[in-house]
This record gives structure tokens, C-alpha cells and sequence, in this order.
């Protein structure tokens, strides 16, 4: 996984050195030596990381994060501040001015690289939201919502089998979350599975293997999003690398500062918060995209998308497949005569119905008011027509109860049927075919299937 970086340092020989360390492990690198001319990279080239320089003539870096996250245009985009000392309040003005993680100097490589993918990770999610968000104005808002993401009062699972250590832990971060410890594996395994925001490993643990509990939390589909911090021993640094390796996000030195830990464990439930946001919202906005919210079935876009793919494979494979157009009855005397709601509870119930009388291989939208589409792979016009009839007679046979309406309605349907034909056909001509069906329908009575021969 790599990432275009921008680094920003008024000292060039810093800039030099991080450059050829990003460089050797194939990050594509970008540097500028000021505040100002950061910020026009930043908003030309689009880095997915920004490693920061606090301490710069003219504007400092915590200036410089300010206006990148003032701006709507880069906000998105994750900020390493790079502190000279190992300074808490610069840290609690870094976090102020909107930074997303820290490294003090001189840089140890194995920090670089744990803060640089675990910021790549979250920068593919942030992406991929940018990319299917077609609406900017929603996009702001999340995005808004989600820097706004509460660093504290996180659910914390301390795994160590140190109990002097792991006391000490607890002792910190109890302040401001609410941390359990865990002295063997599985158990630990089993609340991170429960619900917990970070789980904090020692790796220098003697009664269980640290490693493979981190290995197992990545793997597990409950706890694969968790954030791992591992505190290691420095001079096992085989074993730091094998951590990062694993998936861990974080490693912390041994004999643990306290300050240090408090910074970082804020940083991962921060960002933690922040990419749990992002995907419920990416989910719900995939969701959106292909499926009609009233009825749950898919929408008229989705359809089209997986027709045009169908026809194409039925013309080359030599298969034919099938369409049928459904259009309710009278629908709109429903709506005149009962108000609008009950339309909507007619249109609800009869989806079920179709969607529990089609194969699981079919596919059924909604292709807009009350007309439905249901599109069947590999079926002939022959077998098409008998599926339809089955559904017309199903819903003309049992009516309809509806909400707090005295009386079952009676609801009726007419349906258009068309197959693909030979050689050359194309989805909206397949439709069509089945539109002109359903129309003769209408017109000799409606409450039947109309069959189009090619
Ligand atoms: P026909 O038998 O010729 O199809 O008559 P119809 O009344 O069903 O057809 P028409 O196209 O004239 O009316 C469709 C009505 O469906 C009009 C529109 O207000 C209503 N409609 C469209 N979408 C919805 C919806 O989401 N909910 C409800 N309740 N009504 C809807
Ligand atoms: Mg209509
Ligand atoms: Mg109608």
C-alpha cells in the first residue's frame, strides 16, 4: 500500500533524510521548506499524507494545519505534526489546530512507518466516501461531523499479563476512558469482540503469544477495524517490525511514559471514531445507490446497470433471457380514494409478493411509481410468460391488507413480457418490447400478461 507524502520541514537535510527513508520503501514523495508554499502544494498535488514541521520562520506548522483544515479542499486530507521535544502542550495545540497523529524528532524509523500506513489505511477510506459521495454538500457535512469525533471516554482492553505494568496502564488512561485489563488471550480476544474502541497489547508478555492475539484480532470479522497498540521492548526491534507487519497501528516503547501513551491512545480512538463514522455513512450511501427505499428493492439505476452487462451476455453466450414490465391497476384511484399513504403500503406489500414469487437468480426493481421490472437471466420468453401469469393470478387472488383499512383492497396487475433476441439486442430495446406488452394490456382490460413475440 503506498501513498503520496508531502513533507514540510524548514531544515533541508530533514527533508532530505525522511525523503530517502519514505523514498526506499516506495512512497512517492513531495517536500516544501515553508508554510506557504505547503499549503499550495497541498492544494495542487493532493498528498494523502502531510508530515508537518511545527517549528518554521514566518508560519508555523500548527498555523499551517489550521488553514489546511479551514480548508475545504484538503480537510481530508491526514496531518503528521513533527514536535522538536516531546512537549505536551504542543501536543494539546496540534490536536487544537485539527492535527491527526504526531512524531517527535529525531524520527525513529519504525514510528514513521507504523503512522504512515496506519494514516494510508484511513486515507483509502476517506477516499473511497469522496469518490461515491456525488453530493458535496453531504460530503461537508460528514466530513464535519466526523473531525469532530470525541477523542475520550474510549473502551479500552489492556492485555497484558505484567500486572505491575498493566495497573500502571490502567492507572493512566482511566482518567479519561474507561479501560479493562485482561490477563490471558482469550479472554482478551472475547471483549474486543464484545464491543471495545483500542485494545492495548504487551507484546513482552510471557504467559500468552501478544503477537498472535494480534494477528487473531485482525483476522476476526468482529474485531477486524479495531485499533491494536502494542507496547514492545526497544531492543527487540525483530519483533516491533513483525507487530507492524501483523496490522498493529501503533507501538509505544517500554518503560511506557505516560504522556506519551495518553497522546497516542487519544489519537486511535480519535481516528478509530472517525473511520467508523466514514464507512457507516460509505455503507449507507452504497446502500442508496442501488436499492428504492420504500420498497427495499433495487432501483431503476442498479437495473440498468446489471441489464445492459445481462443482454451482452445473452447475445454472445447464445441464451436468451427475459423481461417482464408490471404496472398496478388503477393504481392512482388507490391513492385518490385512500390517500397517499396506503399507496405506499400497497406499493410495500406488493414488492414482497413479487420478490417471494421470482427466482433467487431474478432480479427485481423498482422502476419508478408503481412500475416494476424484473429482469430473469437464461429463462426463454415461453418460461418468462408462465411466471408472470403465476404472479398476475397471485395478486388478482388475494387481496391486499392494508394498514388500518376495514376491508382487504383488491389489487390487480398488468404485466409486459419480452425475451432477448438472437445476435444484435440491447436492454432498452428488450424494455421497450415489454413497455409496448404492458400497454396493449391496459388497453384490452388490464389484470393480465401480454406477451411480445419478437
Ligand atoms: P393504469 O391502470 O393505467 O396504470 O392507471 P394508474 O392509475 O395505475 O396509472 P397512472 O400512471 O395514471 O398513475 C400512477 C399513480 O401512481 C400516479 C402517482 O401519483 C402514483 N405514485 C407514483 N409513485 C408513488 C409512490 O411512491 N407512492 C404512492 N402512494 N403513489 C405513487
Ligand atoms: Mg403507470
Ligand atoms: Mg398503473
Amino acid at each position: 500500500m503506498t501513498a503520496r507524502i508531502l513533507i514540510v520541514d524548514d531544515v533541508e537535510p530533514n527533508v532530505r533524510l525522511l525523503e530517502a527513508r519514505l523514498n526506499a520503501e516506495y512512497y512517492d514523495v513531495q517536500t516544501a521548506f515553508d508554510g506557504p508554499s505547503a499549503l499550495k502544494a497541498a492544494q495542487e498535488n493532493c498528498p494523502d499524507i502531510i508530515l508537518l514541521d511545527v517549528m518554521m520562520p514566518g508560519m508555523d506548522g500548527f498555523e499551517v494545519c489550521r488553514r489546511l483544515k479551514a480548508d475545504s479542499t484538503t480537510r481530508h486530507i491526514p496531518v503528521v505534526l513533527v514536535t522538536a521535544l516531546n512537549d505536551r502542550r504542543d501536543r494539546l495545540t496540534g490536536l487544537e489546530a485539527g492535527a491527526d497523529d504526531f512524531l517527535t524528532k529525531p524520527i525513529d524509523d519504525v514510528a514513521l512507518f507504523a503512522r504512515v500506513k496506519s494514516l494510508t489505511r484511513l486515507k483509502l477510506v476517506i477516499d473511497e466516501l469522496r469518490q461515491r459521495e456525488a453530493s458535496g454538500r453531504r460530503l461537508g457535512v460528514i466530513e464535519g461531523a466526523a473531525s469532530r469525533m470525541s477523542p475520550l471516554g474510549g473502551r479500552i482492553i489492556i492485555a497484558d499479563d505484567n500486572a505491575h505494568q498493566a495497573q500502571r496502564i490502567f492507572d493512566e488512561l482511566s482518567e479519561d476512558h474507561r479501560p479493562v485489563i485482561e490477563a490471558d488471550a482469550e479472554k482478551a480476544l472475547l471483549a474486543a469482540r464484545a464491543r471495545a474502541d483500542l485494545v492495548v497489547v504487551n507484546a513482552t508478555s510471557t504467559g500468552f503469544d501478544a503477537l498472535r492475539l494480534a494477528a487473531h484480532i485482525r483476522s476476526d470479522d468482529a474485531t477486524r477495524n479495531l485499533p491494536i497498540l502494542a507496547i514492545v521492548d526497544p531492543v527487540e526491534r525483530g519483533r516491533m517490525l513483525k507487530a507492524l507487519e501483523l496490522g498493529v497501528n501503533d507501538v509505544l516503547p517500554r518503560p511506557v511514559d505516560p504522556e506519551e501513551l495518553s497522546a497516542r491512545v487519544r489519537t486511535l480512538i480519535r481516528q478509530k471514531r472517525y473511520t467508523d463514522f466514514l464507512r457507516n455513512n460509505l455503507d449507507q450511501s452504497l446502500e442508496l445507490a442501488v436499492t428504492d427505499p420504500l420498497t427495499g428493492l433495487h432501483n431503476r439505476r442498479y437495473m440498468s446497470g446489471q441489464l445492459t452487462a445481462l443482454v451482452r451476455r445473452a447475445a454472445f453466450g447464445g441464451e436468451s433471457a427475459a423481461a417482464l414490465l408490471i404496472d398496478i391497476d388503477h393504481f392512482k384511484r388507490i391513492n385518490d380514494t385512500f390517500g397517499h399513504g396506503v399507496g405506499d403500503e400497497v406499493l410495500k406489500e406488493f414488492a414482497v409478493r413479487l420478490a417471494s414469487n421470482i427466482r433467487a437468480i431474478d432480479l427485481a426493481c423498482r422502476y419508478g411509481g408503481e412500475e416494476f421490472v424484473v429482469i430473469m437471466p437464461d429463462t426463454s420468453l415461453e418460461v418468462a410468460a408462465r411466471i408472470a401469469k403465476r404472479l398476475q393470478e397471485h395478486v388478482a387472488g388475494s387481496s391486499f391488507e392494508v394498514g388500518d383499512l376495514a376491508e382487504p383492497l383488491n389489487v390487480t396487475i398488468s404485466i409486459g413480457v419480452s425475451a432477448t433476441l438472437d445476435g444484435e439486442d440491447n436492454g432498452p430495446a428488450l424494455l421497450k418490447r415489454a413497455d409496448d406488452a404492458v400497454y396493449e394490456a391496459k388497453a384490452s382490460g388490464r389484470n393480465q400478461v401480454v406477451v411480445r413475440e419478437a
